[in-house]
């Protein structure tokens, strides 16, 4: 099975109760990035690449639309298995891990519908069609927080990632304090999310001011250097997220005991053949992850949704998808929801979603 057209559109997702905010950007809007292959034997498979806006990483959506543009004439006539595609991409583009996603989900997509299997079975197979998510925060006031604390715990998520940073570090504790008074003793985990914004001196604050409670930390800090210079210093565990932008840098990450778990993005990484990767070394070295997404519609929620159900579910810490904050599905029979906590692994074969191509426009290029 071979590519014989790529087709590249963008669609414009509106944040929900906006803005989410993080310590150092909020967003409104989302412009998401779909593609579109399709294949010599009539078949075709969907792709989705969408950055949390400019600043949350190297990356935006305008570069997506670049990068796929740069390979996309490249990939006619190309194999739609993983291994070769990956190299005939890295052959069209270096780097922009974000763009080739789309074109591996896309290619998975493709090869499950080809085989008459879901792309969890691609991926090695399901071990739950229930799979958890957890909620997050955005920077809020602490009580507001705790309330939300509250609300996720009722409704039956078993993680929740409190936002910090940009603001008084007091704040900040104050807010971790009143959270974990609300789900203290109910097993549900906690999280707290610098998304890169504190100082090494305001994350070894944070832990030395909550030594009893038990929350990991991810991405407290802006580099791979601040990480290193708190972790001796913290017996709060430590998570990579942001900082593990491909699989050479979570390979030595994990190899050089530098952290203690990660949050994934499946874009970031490159898309599902990386993630299988990654995912099989975290359960080498034990560590426990997420497979999220940074934003993106029902293609990128079906994605992550079947790499989560792939993974070990005890070092499966849950699925982030940008589902409760956008408005209506791109399938709107088999779109993919959150539902007391977890997500339904979609049914059917490749992705399990189909997307009506409607809503999306006429296409930006047709290569
Ligand atoms: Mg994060």
């Amino acid at each position: 099975m071979k590519i014989t057209e790529v087709h590249l559109y963008q669609y414009n997702l509106p944040v929900v109760n906006g803005p989410y905010k993080m310590a150092l950007s909020e967003v409104w809007s989302l412009t998401t990035t779909l593609v579109k292959l399709v294949a010599d034997n009539g078949l075709y498979g969907w792709g989705e690449t969408c950055p949390v806006g400019p600043t949350y990483a190297e990356c935006n959506s305008a570069g997506a639309l670049a990068a796929l543009k740069e390979m996309a004439p490249g990939l006619i006539g190309a194999e739609v298995l993983p291994v070769p595609l990956h190299r005939r991409m890295d052959t069209l583009l270096t780097g922009h891990n974000y763009a080739k996603a789309a074109i591996d989900i896309a290619a998975h997509d493709l090869l499950g519908k080809h085989l008459g299997v879901s792309i969890s079975d691609l991926l090695g197979g399901a071990v739950t069609d229930r799979v958890p998510s957890y909620y997050s925060t955005v920077i809020g006031a602490p009580d507001e927080t705790a309330r939300l604390a509250a609300e996720k715990l009722d409704e039956g998520y078993l993680r929740i990632q409190v936002k910090v940073g940009g603001r008084a570090v007091e704040e900040d504790v104050e807010t971790i304090r009143k959270v974990w008074e609300v789900i203290r003793g109910s097993g549900m985990r906690l999280a707290i999310d610098g998304n890169r914004s504190l100082t090494t001196r305001d994350a070894l604050r944070i832990s030395r001011e909550c030594p009893d409670i038990p929350f990991i930390m991810e991405q407290p800090c802006n580099t791979i250097e601040d990480l290193q210079k708190i972790r001796q210093q913290v017996s709060h565990g430590i998570y990579m997220d942001e900082s593990g932008i491909n699989l050479n840098t979570a390979i030595t990450a994990a190899g050089t005991g530098l952290v203690d778990g990660f949050g994934m993005k499946v874009t970031r990484i490159g898309g599902l053949h990386p993630m299988r990767a990654f995912r099989d070394l975290c359960a080498a070295r034990n560590l426990p992850h997420t497979c999220d997404d940074s934003w993106g519609g029902d293609i990128i929620a079906a994605a992550c949704t079947h790499i989560g159900a792939t993974v070990a579910p005890e070092l499966l810490e849950g699925v982030w998808l940008a589902a409760p904050y956008i408005k209506g599905h791109y399938d709107p029979e088999n779109g993919i929801r959150i539902e007391g906590g977890h997500i339904k692994r979609p049914k059917g074969v490749g992705l399990g979603v189909v997307p009506d191509e409607s809503l999306f426009g006429a296409a930006l290029a047709i290569f």
